[in-house]
């Protein structure tokens, strides 16, 4: 997957540096994108914008958080879904149009990129991505009706609804936040309130996950609604609801995988809705086994449920070294599969001669869950029972996830049996689609499980695959290898 569980996040605070508000938010937003990061600001005049492949503290120094002045700022930490990691697709995007700046960062995936490129064409040096075409199209629309001092936000009202698929989007000009959820709300984003500085003066915070909110002392007001576009600016914080009203889906893999375990999703806390799988998954595939190891971390909550449930000890068999990124967020398959090695290393005393019930949230393609239980086999477990916290993952994904091509999706190949031989199991058990509803204690309709079941809540014909826009691109560097 290069899935784009990006984070974003966007700071109003007068009198306040907003690049250092982004940068520590973006910390706390790391998690959803390891390829690059970026910050725009504006003192209200001029928007800079500062970006880089790699990680936050990576991109970021003292002087270029100074050099980002002003009290208006974005943020973006990617995980691609549409074009590859290259500097030009790395986030915040931005443009001037006449006198007006403007730049957005984006978590999600449109479906109808195509159509949106051909109407309005972006060359290389913009980007290959969705996001840069999202651009484009707004930048159109700024251009159309430049006279208007309300610019970007008329701009945003007439070409949000010709966008489709997921987007959580910060944008910003020289004077105005903005925070737009699409008409699903298929990606989170909240809405915070910064405390109140010794001058007396507050200010707002939109980002991805509540986490970021936590970070910066702000608190928590409530989630940007589905299909609503905040606007914030000196005269304060409005509303306008561009897209005509449609259900919610929020993506259940937030809850699954992508969300901070210590965030808030629909008001329900993360951590809790793990455990809740784990004690589901528990009921639904009992086994007899001496203790519950979990993968570390994304399986912990999960594998603390099923040990309260089931009565099998708890222990910690894995030991994740803790300075190495997800593996899955390498996008090269020959790193990806390294990265578990360096990732990852047994507890042999937890696992020798035991039956092992070895817990993980989700299995995409398979690779890393056959070589962890190689290696909980080699560090001596007598038996490995798997136990998968959500359901068989087995249609792509073109929402934000980086699952776009069904034939990486080991679920799709192989039934359960097959996967439990592919990974080397003695049992598999899946969580059933109802039971992970039920664990994240909302309204199941809300919910958007297209990966897990194929109802995709929109129309997907126009959905490309990851590298289409720069297929030309490709083609020349494949010749030349
Ligand atoms: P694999 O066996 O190769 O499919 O890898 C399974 C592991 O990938 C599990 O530990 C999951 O927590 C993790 N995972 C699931 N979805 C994603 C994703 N979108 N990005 C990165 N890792 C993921």
């Amino acid at each position: 997957m290069s899935g784009e569980a990006c984070g974003v996040i966007g700071a109003y605070a007068p009198g306040q540096n907003a690049s250092h508000l982004c940068y520590y938010g973006l910390f706390a937003l790391q998690h959803r994108g390891q390829e690059s990061a970026g910050i725009a600001t504006s003192d209200g005049h001029t928007v800079t914008v500062q970006k880089d492949l790699g990680l936050v503290a990576q991109v970021f120094s003292d002087a270029s958080l100074h050099a980002l002045e002003g009290h208006i700022g974005i943020g973006h930490t990617r995980y691609s879904t549409t074009g590859s990691n290259r500097w030009e697709n790395s986030q915040p995007v931005n443009r001037q149009v006449g006198q007006i700046s403007i730049a957005l960062g984006h978590n999600g995936n449109l479906t109808n990129t195509a159509a949106l490129a051909n109407r309005y064409p972006v060359d290389s040096s913009q980007g290959s991505s969705d996001s840069a075409v999202m651009l484009a199209a707004i930048a159109a629309a700024v251009d159309e009706g430049r006279s208007d001092d309300r610019g970007v936000e008329l701009a945003l009202a007439s070409t949000l609804p010709s966008f489709e698929g997921a987007f959580s989007l910060v944008v910003m000009d020289q004077g105005r936040l903005f925070g737009i959820r699409d008409p699903h709300g298929f990606r989170p984003l909240c809405l915070g309130r910064l405390p109140e500085t010794v001058g007396g003066k507050s200010g707002w915070v939109i980002a991805s996950e509540t986490a970021a909110l936590d970070i910066l002392g702000a608190s928590f007001v409530r989630d940007v609604a589905p299909g609503e576009m905040v606007i914030i600016d000196a005269s304060g914080l409005r509303s306008r609801f561009p897209f005509p009203l449609t259900d919610p889906k929020l993506c259940v893999f937030e809850f699954v995988y992508f969300a901070r375990p210590d965030s808030q999703l629909n008001g329900r806390n993360v951590h809790g809705a793990r455990t809740e799988m784990g004690r589901i998954l528990a009921r639904e595939h009992p086994v007899a086994g001496d203790v519950v190891v979990p993968v570390p971390e994304s399986g912990i909550p999960a594998a603390q449920g099923f040990a309260a449930v089931s009565g099998i000890p708890y222990a910690d068999g894995l030991v994740k070294n803790r300075y190495v990124g997800r593996t899955f967020i390498e996008p090269n398959p020959r790193l990806r599969d390294r990265g578990v090695k360096l990732k990852l290393n047994p507890i042999t005393d937890t696992l020798v001669g035991k039956r092992v019930v070895l817990i993980d949230d989700s299995i995409v393609r398979g690779s890393t869950t056959r070589q962890l239980v190689t290696l909980v086999r080699e560090a001596g477990a007598r038996e490995v029972h798997l136990r998968i916290s959500s359901p068989p993952y087995r249609w792509p994904c073109y929402y934000g996830m980086d699952t776009s091509d069904q034939s990486t999706l080991i679920a799709a190949r192989l039934d359960q049996a097959g996967i439990c031989r592919h990974v080397g199991a003695d049992s598999l058990g899946y969580l059933s689609l109802a039971g992970l509803l039920t664990a994240t204690g909302a309204d199941p309709r809300g919910f958007c499980h297209a990966c897990l079941s194929a109802e995709y809540p929109t129309d997907i014909a126009g959905a490309q695959g990851k590298f289409w826009l720069e297929e030309p691109l490709l083609a020349l560097e494949h010749a030349a290898d």
